[in-house]
């Protein structure tokens, strides 16, 4: 037989995917792949039903559904701060990986460097790969998970075509400053890079911080590509609803990428989610609180524990410090928790292109139930998974 992809050959599976399988084997409370286990609003629930009997059934406008479109438009410009074309500069697609798949096909030549942040989101990697583009990995150094602005600006001296900016930050829960992002788009225009966003977590996102649409930035908005996705605002990750939004120009190719990836977004998704983005204020607040709670609850037991870990500035995700427990591999870690404990979690050594193997990343998106479950669960972790020889005390 002929070789397969020399690109796709170092693929590993998803480690995120692989951790929600490993928890089912063992009935472990998955706290590994982030998505939610309450439902999502009821307005979208009622308006599911009544779509399934009326003619959403055959493709939808490749790019999005044109009341889609609108509807979106009419949210984002609200909370961008800047108008928002429909047509000329909204694609729907099949979530936010797609979004930033087609945003990524549509910038990046084979060849071509990024830059990406570590932590990162894993499917980013990936991307990169599929695109044949390489990665210039800048850390974000734990604890507080900032650049340094001078280890950015080498980067950028390396011409890449592009940055990926995932804000509110998957794992780390860091949400930029203005002044941090300003450093970022004078280093964009400065070497004239794109700059693609993953915002997923545009609306959760805790007091005093507050959330900084990268395109809204003075002069960025020509430059950057704007990912998100329905998924966490309404809580319907299995829906894969995600967006891109750029200048026309972009738009005009990333639709064409879009069509040749998927064609398009499920027609009656698109449809029963626009009750969504229609609601108030009222709704994002309700949402912000909820995960503020959720937030101060998993983390307070954490620290009822004793067991160390990061503040989320924004998103649902808090790392965990393993280093009591002296094992060299998290992801041995992870499988350890799932087994004899009970807990799924993801090793962070997933998310960071440095060699870090003391943390691992939960996330908190669950009904009170079920986070005060794993919580019980975690105070045998001690008993359960004694530290190994050498560990520090
Ligand atoms: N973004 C979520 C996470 O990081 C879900 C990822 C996925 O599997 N699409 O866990």
């Amino acid at each position: 037989m002929l070789n397969l992809s020399a690109r796709t050959a170092g693929f590993t599976d998803s480690v995120i995917r692989r951790m929600t399988r490993i928890s089912s084997q063992y009935g472990a409370v998955n706290l590994s792949q982030g998505f939610p286990d309450f439902n999502p609003p009821q307005a979208l629930l009622d308006r599911l039903a009544e779509v399934s009997r009326e003619d959403f059934h055959q493709y939808s406008v490749t790019w999005g559904a044109q009341n889609l479109r609108e509807a979106l438009a009419e949210k984002q410009s609200r909370y961008m701060g800047f108008p928002i074309d429909p047509n000329g500069e909204i694609t729907v697609t099949c979530g936010s990986t797609e979004a930033m798949m087609a945003a990524m096909m549509t910038v990046a030549d084979p060849g071509d460097r990024v830059i990406v942040f570590s932590p990162f989101y894993e499917n980013y990697g990936a991307d990169t790969i599929l695109c044949g583009a390489e990665p210039i990995y800048v850390p974000l150094t734990p604890p507080d998970f900032r650049f340094d602005p001078e280890v950015l600006e080498d980067a950028f001296r390396r011409r890449p075509k592009a940055l990926i900016l995932c804000n509110p930050s998957n794992p780390c829960g860091r949400v930029f400053t203005r002044e941090e992002l300003e450093i970022i788009a004078a280093l964009a225009a400065k070497y004239d890079a794109y700059v693609i966003t993953d915002e997923v977590y545009e609306h959760i996102v805790y007091a005093p911080h507050r959330h900084t649409y990268f395109a809204s930035l003075p002069g960025m908005r020509e430059r950057t590509i704007s990912c998100s996705s329905l998924s966490k605002t309404y809580s319907i990750t299995g829906w894969r609803l995600g967006y891109t939004i750029a200048p026309p120009e972009i738009t005009d190719r990333i639709k064409k990428v879009h069509d040749f990836l998927t064609v398009g977004a499920a027609a009656p998704l698109q449809e029963a989610v626009i009750p969504g983005l229609k609601f108030g204020q009222d709704y994002y607040d309700g949402l912000l609180a909820e995960y503020t709670r959720k937030r101060d609850l998993f983390l307070g037991g954490l620290d009822g524990l004793k067991l160390a870990h990061t503040t989320p500035e924004g998103a649902y995700y808090v790392l965990l410090d393993i280093s009591e427990f002296g094992y060299d591999s998290d992801l041995r870690f992870c499988e350890d928790l799932a087994r004899l404990a009970g807990v799924g979690a993801v090793p962070g050594s997933s998310f960071f292109r440095e060699p870090v193997n003391h943390l691992i990343r939960f996330h908190f998106a669950k009904r009170d139930e079920t986070l005060l479950d794993a919580l019980n669960r975690l105070e045998t972790l001690r008993a359960k998974i004694p530290a190994r020889p050498g560990a520090p005390a």
